[in-house]
């Protein structure tokens, strides 16, 4: 198979600390050989499990690349044992324009793989991920949160799998990310998804939604840090106790979770995040934006539980996601 152009400037299997780049070469109207250079770093100690750490899939998700900025800069070799592999900008041109797809080929990177080496550049980096960077891991922690569109209430996700092994493996290491809330989820449309790469070779995966609005907060970046930390003790990587609190443990069987807006409009919505609803509450009202003396269209609950996420911006679209409720478990 054609090799990836990728290479990282770095060593990926050295004792020690290294920070540099993983460096994809691409031609473009600004610079003739120039590069896309993706941060990446290496700190390994000895032989043990690798940690494969990667924050904006998407790229206006903040959490995941603050606290692995951080994680570049306070974990030592001699903290670890094994190997920790951080990429805080998975797609580093989505990133760096602060969207959710990459603005040179509007790749999805969570739409991407298995990708090719000779695709664009969003299948180029999960070509990459997918034959060189997870083949090196034992477990993975992939940052999400709701970028501009969604908001979350701070939660880690692991899937239902046909690989009864590998889902109770990442269950134990969800249940160690220990965000204020856990979510057990069926994914409906899983091709093209990192989380099945990482899964379909075995590997342990800890998902998240930890905000979103396109932007962090101070509590949802806290959960991120402890999360990673907890993960990296969970793992046999990084010693120390994990810090427990209690949390919150919800289920995403089916598509009865999703209420999706039929209209577009003035978005009301009737219940905030973390606030309990029951079948047929009414969660959201769209208010039409071009005329007044109109009732605004109701959306109702089709389950019972908590509202886990909500669409942010004050318009909607038909088609958006305008809300979605998580079932208690236990
Ligand atoms: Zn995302």
């Amino acid at each position: 198979m054609t090799p990836n152009p990728i290479s990282p400037t770095i060593p990926l299997d050295s004792d020690g600390i290294h920070h540099g780049f993983l460096r994809m070469p691409y031609s473009r109207d600004d610079s003739a050989w120039g590069s896309i250079m993706i941060p990446l770093t290496v700190i390994k100690n000895g032989d043990g499990p690798t940690a494969l750490l990667t924050g904006a899939n998407h790229g206006d998700e903040y959490e995941g690349p603050v606290a692995l900025q951080e994680l570049t800069v306070t974990l030592k070799p001699e903290d670890i044992t094994g190997r920790v592999i951080i990429v805080p900008a998975f797609n580093y041109p989505a990133y760096r324009a602060a969207l959710r797809t990459s603005p040179i080929d509007k790749g999805n990177m969570n739409r991407a793989f298995p990708g090719r080496p000779d695709g664009t550049p969003t299948e180029k980096i999960a070509d990459y991920f997918q034959r060189v960077l997870l083949p090196m891991a034992d477990i993975a922690v992939d940052f999400h949160s709701g970028g501009k569109t969604l908001d979350f209430v701070p939660f880690a996700a692991a899937h239902i799998l046909e690989d009864k092994a590998n889902e109770a493996a990442c269950f134990a290491a969800m249940a160690a990310f220990n965000a204020p809330y856990s979510v057990q989820l069926l994914e409906i449309d899983n091709v093209g998804m990192y989380d099945t790469a990482v899964e379909d070779m075995g590997k342990v995966l800890v998902s998240t939604e930890l905000g979103g609005g396109g932007s962090a907060t101070a509590k949802s970046i806290a959960v991120a840090k402890k999360g990673l930390r907890n993960v990296l003790i969970h793992a046999g990587i990084l010693k120390g106790e994990m810090q427990i609190d209690p949390t919150v443990r919800l289920d995403m069987p089916d598509g009865d979770c999703f209420v999706f807006s039929e209209d577009d409009g003035l978005y009301e919505p009737m219940v905030d995040l973390g606030e309990q609803v029951s079948q047929g509450d009414v969660v959201a009202r769209v208010w039409p934006v071009d005329r007044t003396g109109i009732a605004p269209i109701e959306y109702r609950a089709k389950v019972t539980g908590l509202l886990i996420s909500r669409h942010f911006p004050g318009l909607i679209k038909a088609g958006d996601c305008a809300a979605v409720i998580g079932l208690n478990v236990g």
